[in-house]
């Protein structure tokens, strides 16, 4: 059994926090430059070059790439013959670890906020997680809890992804349960209508994440996971590689264009992620996300 310290997982998650914050990945940022290059319209264009100066200037000087640096969703894979070293102080007194046990999952959902709410700080990042949805809304000054998907998986390693996902775009986001006997067709026309309906409001140019079957939650989990693929990257199957192609045609035939003041570039890219569902269902999901796609990857 391999042993990662707890204090370890903490500083790599306020690591990824604070790098996804500051700096576009390369794949997205090159996205944006090809975007560019294909773009007929004036001001599409002038505005593109304003997001790739402004991840210029957010790399250089490490400053956010926008003022929301959002709500840390974290994909956390457990290798099998990986276990997590409890702190020395909890070792040391034998106590529970931020109100959990010496469990796995309570430790490492605890070493993961323990890195957002570090990394947030360190890095200055604003703090956008009310404790309550609905009546007070008072600021955790943290911005914990993180959105924490764990998995086990076969192996020796602990890999974790940190996504700073924005609040204006996931708050066009929508799930619809199909007919099973709805079409591809029908299906596609509505993923057109959620980018249409999300317009300038989430900050286009949208990556547009779409997740086909599962359940009602699971359609909305693979979603968001999609928006984890490289960018470059299609689906390997051919029939979902080509829905994404022609998906990714259709939006940008919508003329929202970046920022919403029109042009062609309404969207850098499709992912689907498709995943077994009931005979009598037919669940598809739509994660948006804008232009400002920040992830950051570790594997300790
Ligand atoms: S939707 Fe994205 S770019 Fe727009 S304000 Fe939110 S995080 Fe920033």
């Amino acid at each position: 059994m391999r042993r990662i310290e707890y204090a370890k997982i903490v500083e790599t998650v306020a690591r990824l926090a604070i790098e996804s914050a500051y700096e576009l990945p390369g794949d997205v940022l090159g996205a944006i430059e090809e975007a560019r290059a294909a773009e007929t319209d004036e001001r599409a264009r002038r505005i593109l070059d304003q997001l790739i100066e402004n991840a210029r200037l957010a790399s250089e000087e490490r400053i956010p790439l926008c003022q929301d640096t959002g709500l840390a969703v974290v994909f956390v894979e457990q290798g099998e013959d990986v276990c997590v070293e409890p702190p020395k102080s909890s070792r040391e007194a034998g106590a529970s670890v931020a109100g959990g046990t010496h469990r796995p999952a309570a430790l490492i959902t605890a070493a993961i906020n323990e890195g957002i709410a570090d990394g947030y700080g360190r890095g200055l990042l604003r703090k956008s997680v009310v404790a309550e949805p609905l009546r007070e809304r008072a600021n955790t000054k943290t911005n914990t809890p993180a959105v924490i998907h764990h998995s086990v998986v076969p192996g020796d390693e602990l890999s974790i992804y940190v996504m700073s996902k924005g609040g204006g775009c996931e708050n066009k986001s929508q799930v619809r349960l199909f007919n099973p006997t709805d079409s591809a067709e029908t299906v596609k026309g509505w993923i057109v209508d959620v980018v249409r309906e999300a317009g300038a409001n989430a900050c286009p140019p949208f990556v547009v994440g779409v997740g086909i079957g599962g359940n009602f939650e699971q359609a909305c989990l693979i979603a968001k996971k999609s928006l984890l693929r490289g960018m470059g990257e299609a689906n390997a199957d051919e029939f979902y590689a080509q829905m994404e192609a022609d998906l990714l045609a259709a939006v940008n035939e919508l003329g929202i264009g970046p920022q919403g003041l029109g042009g062609r570039t309404t969207a850098l890219a499709v992912k689907i992620e498709t995943a077994p569902c009931h005979i009598a269902s037919l669940p598809v999901a739509v994660n948006i996300e804008c232009h400002s796609h920040r992830h950051k990857h570790a594997v300790l």
